[in-house]
Formats: structure tokens, C-alpha cells, sequence
């Protein structure tokens, strides 16, 4: 009974002292006492029933209440309010009542406040923790933009720069054709120069063209019979004299599944195998050794492109197959196409990636490291779904068709062999 009375004793210069040392301006006043007002009626409840939880809807509400603002500048401000609250408690408590009935008020409540703030400060954190993944929401979401106007700023640009190649390049083959019947042999040397020019650019406009369409799953494959061991030999041909010239070994194993027959695009897998082993060149100095080797694994094949250059560090390794991974090597940039250490804009291997990927394989790298010296060299690993089928409906049906063709002549030549079989039949 002397609880409830010191209850109401204290409420009203609890209301007023809180109130004015928690909230600045006319305005914030009025809607905070209404809001001590309704704190204090639960307290009395929850002091009078023993019963704590009825401060809890109250609480729920304060603890989900901070503003985008407070979140942002990381105010834990409800736990602020309750924890001022027990030491302005205990002022108006002190002031107001006799030592004994402070003394039994205090014990009464402050197990009360103590509830409070443990179920306050974990809905604050819920309510912050809910507004840090939604910020890291957006923030995503920005990035996620700012990579589609990326990719759609290499596109554009890639198109855009197309056009006064073709142009450059027109011109560039009529003055060599007017020189040649002149035999001006130093214009013709330098026009060779700009047609090399010309033929790099290309590249490198094909290579944004070719990134942009995989970043945007554009890549359309035309799915065909193909051999590896096929496409092995027409690297060996293509890269015969860069190898030579660079004093390079290429050594093309033999393995089980290079003769096999599957599905896939054989120009952009034989573009994939072109640019891992360009790099293996260019990486390996003169003298080094490139070996292709590979394995039949159940459903895939694995084709394993070893060189004995610098190799590549961890950290490195991570980002060789993201777009533009080297990007900060501004120093390698613009040297040859297949010279030691030449670095190109780093499309090589994300245009290789998602080449393979699209045909549902996957491709990665092992190296030691980095070392010019030992030269420990890096393996790139392709692994290559065996498909027996192909996964374009037009060649299923193209191959199905060639197959009832192929049966039908084998049946109507051994209905000649055989007539007999013809009449039983008929
Ligand atoms: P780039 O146009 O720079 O050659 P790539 O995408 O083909 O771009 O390769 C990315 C980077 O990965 C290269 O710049 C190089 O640093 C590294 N790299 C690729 N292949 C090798 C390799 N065989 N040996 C050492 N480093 C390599």
C-alpha cells in the first residue's frame, strides 16, 4: 500500500523533472509526456502485479522508434532515455519521499528499469541491424548499377569505336594496294605498321564486345560436333612461328578424350584455349616450355595448359578472371600481343571464363607464385562437359535427321540385298 502511494506521489514531479531534462522544445514536450505518461501507468501496473512484462508493448514501440537519422549517426537513444530515467528516478524519489519509502520504491522499480533496457537496447540493435542490411542493400544496388553502366558504357563505346576502324581500315588497304603498284617499299613497311595497328584494335574491340555480351548472358553458342584434339592442332598451327620466334617449346600431349566427339562451340572454345595459351607465352620467357596435356573424367574433360614462366601470386590468382583484373598494371600495357610480360587490357580470361562457363564448365589456375626467377610457372585447368548430345534443338534435330536419313538407306539397301525380307513385310 505504500508502494501505490509513493507511486503516485512521485508522479507527477517525475513526469515534469524527466520531461524537462529529456526533451528540448514546446512541441517534443507535449508528445514526450504523453509518452511518460503511458511509461509510468505501465510501470505502476507492473509494480502493483509483480509483473514486469507490462511494460513490454510499450518498450516494443520505443525500441522500433528511432528515426533514419538517429540510425545513421549510431545514437542508441532510447537506451539513453531509460538509463536517465533510473538516475532522474532516483532524484525525484530522494526528493520527494521519506528515506524508508524511497528506499522500497527504489528496490521496486530498478529490477523494472533493468528489464526494460535489456529488452530496449536488443530491439534497438534488431532495428539497427535491420537498417545496416537495408543500407547494404542499396549500396549493393548502386554498385549492381554502376557495373550494368559499365558494361553498357563498353558496348556503346566498343560499336562506337567499330565504325572509323572500318574506315581506317578501307583507306589503309587502298593505299597499299595504289603503293604497291608504285613500289614505294618505305610506305609499304609503314602502312604494314598501321595495318598491324589496325588488326590490334580490332581485337581488343572485339574482346569489350565479346566482355559486354557474357556480362549481360548474351553469348549465343552454336553448339556443334568438335574434337579437341582438332582445335589443339589448329593452335599449334596458328602459333607455330610466335613460338619459334620466341625460342618457346609448345609440347601437345596426347591424352584420353581428345579424340572424342562432343558438343560445343568450337570457335569460341578454340578462342578460350587461344587466349590461355597467348598467355602462357606471353608470360614465359625465351627458352620456356608450354605443355598441353589433358584427362577424360567422368562427364568432363579436362584440358590442362601448363608454362614454365613467372607464375601468378594468390592475391592475383583471385582477380585474373574478373574484367579488367589487371587494370592497375598500366606499366605492362600496350606491349605486343604475344611479348614477354606484354599485358593487354585483362579481358583475356573473363572473356576465357565465360566461355567455358557458358558451356557449363568451369576453368581455373594453380601457381606457386609469382617469381621471375625460379619460374615455377602456372597451370590453367579447363574442365569441358562431355555433352553427346547437342543442347541446340535446330542441330538435335539436324544430327536426329541425318540419323533417320543414314537408317532409312541402310534399311532400303538391305531390302535390295535381301528381297525376301520386302515381301514378308508388305
Ligand atoms: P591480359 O590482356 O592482361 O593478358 P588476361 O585476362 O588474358 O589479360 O590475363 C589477366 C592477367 O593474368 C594477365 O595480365 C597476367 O597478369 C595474368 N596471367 C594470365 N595468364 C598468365 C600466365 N600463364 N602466367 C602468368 N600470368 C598470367
Amino acid at each position: 500500500m505504500a508502494l501505490q502511494n509513493s507511486l503516485q506521489k512521485i508522479h507527477n514531479p517525475w513526469v515534469q523533472r524527466i520531461s524537462r531534462e529529456l526533451a528540448s522544445g514546446e512541441g517534443v514536450r507535449l508528445g514526450f509526456v504523453e509518452q511518460l505518461e503511458r511509461f509510468y501507468e505501465l510501470l505502476e501496473q507492473a509494480v502493483m502485479t509483480g509483473d514486469i512484462g507490462w511494460l513490454d508493448p510499450i518498450l516494443y514501440d520505443w525500441g522500433h522508434a528511432p528515426t533514419e537519422t538517429n540510425l545513421d549517426e549510431g545514437d542508441y537513444f532510447v537506451s539513453f532515455v531509460i538509463n536517465r530515467m533510473v538516475s532522474l528516478t532516483i532524484e525525484v524519489a530522494r526528493e520527494n519521499l521519506s528515506k524508508k519509502d524511497a528506499l522500497e520504491l527504489l528496490a521496486a522499480v530498478i529490477p523494472i528499469y533493468a528489464h526494460s533496457l535489456s529488452v530496449v537496447v536488443r530491439y534497438e540493435m534488431e532495428t539497427r541491424v535491420a537498417h545496416i542490411s537495408s543500407e547494404l542493400g542499396k549500396t549493393q544496388e548502386k554498385l549492381q548499377q554502376l557495373d550494368r553502366n559499365k558494361s553498357s558504357f563498353i558496348s556503346v563505346a566498343a560499336h562506337e569505336l567499330k565504325t572509323p576502324l572500318t574506315l581506317i581500315e578501307g583507306y589503309t588497304a587502298m593505299m597499299a594496294d595504289t603503293v604497291g603498284a608504285s613500289g614505294q617499299s618505305q610506305i609499304q613497311i609503314l602502312l604494314k605498321g598501321v595495318d598491324t595497328g589496325i588488326q590490334r584494335l580490332r581485337h581488343i574491340i572485339d574482346d569489350m564486345i565479346d566482355v559486354s555480351l557474357i556480362d549481360n548472358n548474351l553469348l549465343t553458342l552454336n553448339f556443334q560436333p568438335l574434337w579437341i584434339t582438332h582445335l589443339l592442332n589448329l593452335l599449334k598451327n596458328e602459333l607455330g612461328k610466335t613460338i619459334a620466334d620466341r625460342k618457346l617449346s609448345l609440347l601437345i600431349n596426347k591424352f584420353s578424350g581428345d579424340d572424342l566427339m562432343i558438343y560445343g562451340d568450337s570457335e569460341r572454345i578454340y578462342q578460350a584455349l587461344y587466349n590461355v595459351t597467348t598467355n602462357a607465352i606471353k608470360y614465359t620467357p625465351d627458352n620456356g616450355t608450354i605443355t598441353i596435356n589433358g584427362r577424360l573424367l567422368p562427364g568432363f574433360i579436362e584440358i590442362i595448359i601448363a608454362d614454365s614462366g613467372i607464375g601468378i601470386s594468390t592475391e592475383h590468382q583471385a582477380v585474373i578472371f574478373e574484367k579488367f583484373g589487371q587494370l592497375g598494371r598500366a606499366d605492362l600495357h600496350s606491349s605486343g600481343k604475344t611479348k614477354f610480360k606484354g599485358g593487354g587490357p585483362g579481358l583475356g580470361l573473363p572473356i576465357t571464363r565465360g566461355i567455358i562457363e557458358a558451356h557449363g564448365g568451369t576453368i581455373w589456375v594453380e601457381s606457386e607464385g609469382y617469381d621471375e626467377v625460379k619460374l615455377s610457372g602456372s597451370t590453367f585447368h579447363i574442365l569441358l562437359p562431355t555433352r553427346t548430345e547437342a543442347s541446340d534443338p535446330r542441330i538435335a534435330k539436324l544430327f536426329s535427321q541425318m540419323e533417320t536419313i543414314k537408317t532409312e538407306s541402310e534399311t532400303n539397301l538391305s531390302d535390295k540385298e535381301n528381297p525376301s525380307t520386302n515381301n514378308s513385310s508388305a
